[in-house]
């Protein structure tokens, strides 16, 4: 059977605080090309959720004085909670705390280790006594444990290895074969240099760790980190061997930021060459956001809070900014003021405003709304599809509000306040079918004023085939502004 959906994914979040931004930013951008790719008629499958297992979950339980049950329960729900409330189009929510999740994450080992590509060996690192476990380097602050203050040991711990080193040639070969696999381009160069470098095996278990997956070679071990958290792309489809696999496997697009990168594209092929499944068709990288030029930290106390913004805001207001704001692949930088200017600017005048003329012109005319397109926008369509399966999110956005500015230039040309009769009807038929393209064209950036735009129009929202001039049979029924205007002190 060949593979007959569409699978994007975001990264599985990690449960140690509630989401922000930056979980916001990926979640909305995977939306918006889950959403582009039902709008062309495709079948989807949406995939994210959230990483519930290791030391630091356990730890922020216990700051809580919550059983780790608990706590990995209520955080879960306010990520899907949030993710509804932005109005993600997410088709599963997977949890690595799931059986369903288990069950593939044992299959994964033991057919790992029937290739012969797990061993048992002495992982040596740095340990904090107090937190009882290994700091990876990016962890440490001056060779100390940030959250206890003190100097970490040198510490050798029995382990199991996945080998790593072994698949170097491979991966070389298949990035080689596979030019588009880590996109955008400029991201793959400092892949492909690392990995020419050598790999080295590695450590997938932990004798110590209290709060994850048995490892299925040896009770005494818990599986750490890579085996748990990427297989889960495979769990959500049900395993390697179930019809959702091989009707949704290879992904076509995995969703990363920059900093998880390397795990995407080396660590996680490596394991499905091993396993025997075909690596991911892509793996998409994005930046990061600062927030006013800096990095955005709790120290700082500058954590913005997605939630917080959409109830100040509006949540495709916000959806609209991130998507608009930030180049795809390279760091965003939010701030307030930007927002508050794109919304009185582009939605309220833009937008907005093209949308509220139109609409009392349309719902005053009592004629017939008929006549000939003032142009051709099938090109200006195709350039938005090109770059929309580009993921150049931001330039198809671009794109997008050409058309809609061109169509507030055509009120002001055409004054259709001082045209009566078959002049009228033509440049109602004009405004009337370029809205509705509009409210097609927007619909995976901001889908519920899509909607609203459809409601007045009196028509179903509609596909992307749609898109095109044909005779109007629209009701209108006007329905107030799309968007409010923000007052600036
Ligand atoms: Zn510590």
């Amino acid at each position: 059977m060949a593979k007959k959906g569409f699978y994007i994914t975001t990264p599985l979040y990690y449960l140690n605080g509630p989401p922000h931004l930056g979980h916001a930013y990926t979640t909305v951008i995977a939306d918006v090309i889950a959403r582009w790719h039902r709008l062309k008629g495709e079948k989807v499958l949406f995939l994210t959720g959230t990483d519930e297992h290791g030391e630091k979950v356990l730890e922020a339980a216990q700051v809580m004085d919550k059983g780790a049950r608990q706590f990995v329960d209520e955080l879960s729900a306010i990520f899907k909670n949030a993710w509804d409330t932005l109005d993600i189009s997410y088709d599963d929510f997977i949890r690595t705390t799931e059986a369903r999740h288990k069950r593939t994450v044992k299959d994964f080992i033991l057919a790992a280790d029937r290739k012969g590509d797990v061993y048992k060996g002495n992982y040596k690192g740095f340990y904090c006594v107090g937190c009882e476990s290994f700091k990876t380097e990016s962890e440490m602050v001056n060779g100390e444990c940030p959250d206890h203050k003190r100097r970490l040991e040198m510490r050798m711990e029995e382990s199991y290895f996945f080998r790593l080193s072994k698949y170097q040639d491979r991966l070389l070969k298949f990035y080689k074969q596979n030019p588009g696999f880590i996109s955008p381009a400029y991201r793959a160069d400092e892949i492909k240099n690392r990995v020419k470098g050598g790999l080295k095996d590695l450590s997938i278990s932990r004798e110590n760790l209290r709060w994850g997956i048995t490892f299925p070679l040896d009770k005494e071990h818990t599986t750490y980190v890579w085996f748990d958290a990427l297989t889960n792309y495979i769990s959500a489809l049900g395993g390697r061997k179930s019809a959702k696999f091989k009707r949704f496997w290879p992904a076509d697009v995995h969703l990363v930021g920059k900093e998880i990168n390397w795990f995407h594209s080396v660590i996680w092929p490596a394991m499905l060459f091993s396993v025997g499944v075909k690596p991911p068709n892509k793996v998409l990288v994005h930046g990061w956001w600062l927030v006013e030029g800096q990095k955005m930290s709790k120290t700082v106390g500058n954590v913005v809070d997605p939630l917080q913004v959409v109830g100040k805001y509006s949540v495709d207001s916000f959806r609209y900014y991130l998507v608009r704001d930030a180049a795809f692949g390279e760091d965003g930088d939010f701030s307030e003021k930007k927002l508050v200017e794109r919304i009185n600017g582009e939605l309220v005048a833009d937008l907005g405003n093209l949308v509220y003329r139109a609409l009392t012109l349309a719902e005053k005319y009592k004629g017939k709304v008929a006549g000939r397109p003032f142009e051709n926008l099938a090109p200006k369509i195709k350039s938005i599809e090109r770059n929309m399966d580009g993921n150049r999110l931001n330039q198809a956005m671009d794109e997008v509000w050409q058309i809609i500015r061109d169509t507030n230039k055509y009120i002001s040309r055409t004054e259709p306040w001082k045209s009566e009769g078959k002049n009228l009807g033509n440049i109602i038929y004009n405004l009337m079918e370029r809205i509705r393209i509009i409210a097609i064209l927007i619909e995976p950036f901001m889908p519920s004023t899509s909607r609203r735009i459809f409601d007045q129009l009196g028509v179903k929202p509609q596909r992307l085939k749609d898109a095109k001039y044909r005779p109007f049979k629209s009701r209108i029924k006007k329905n107030g502004y799309l968007f409010v205007k923000v007052e600036v002190k």
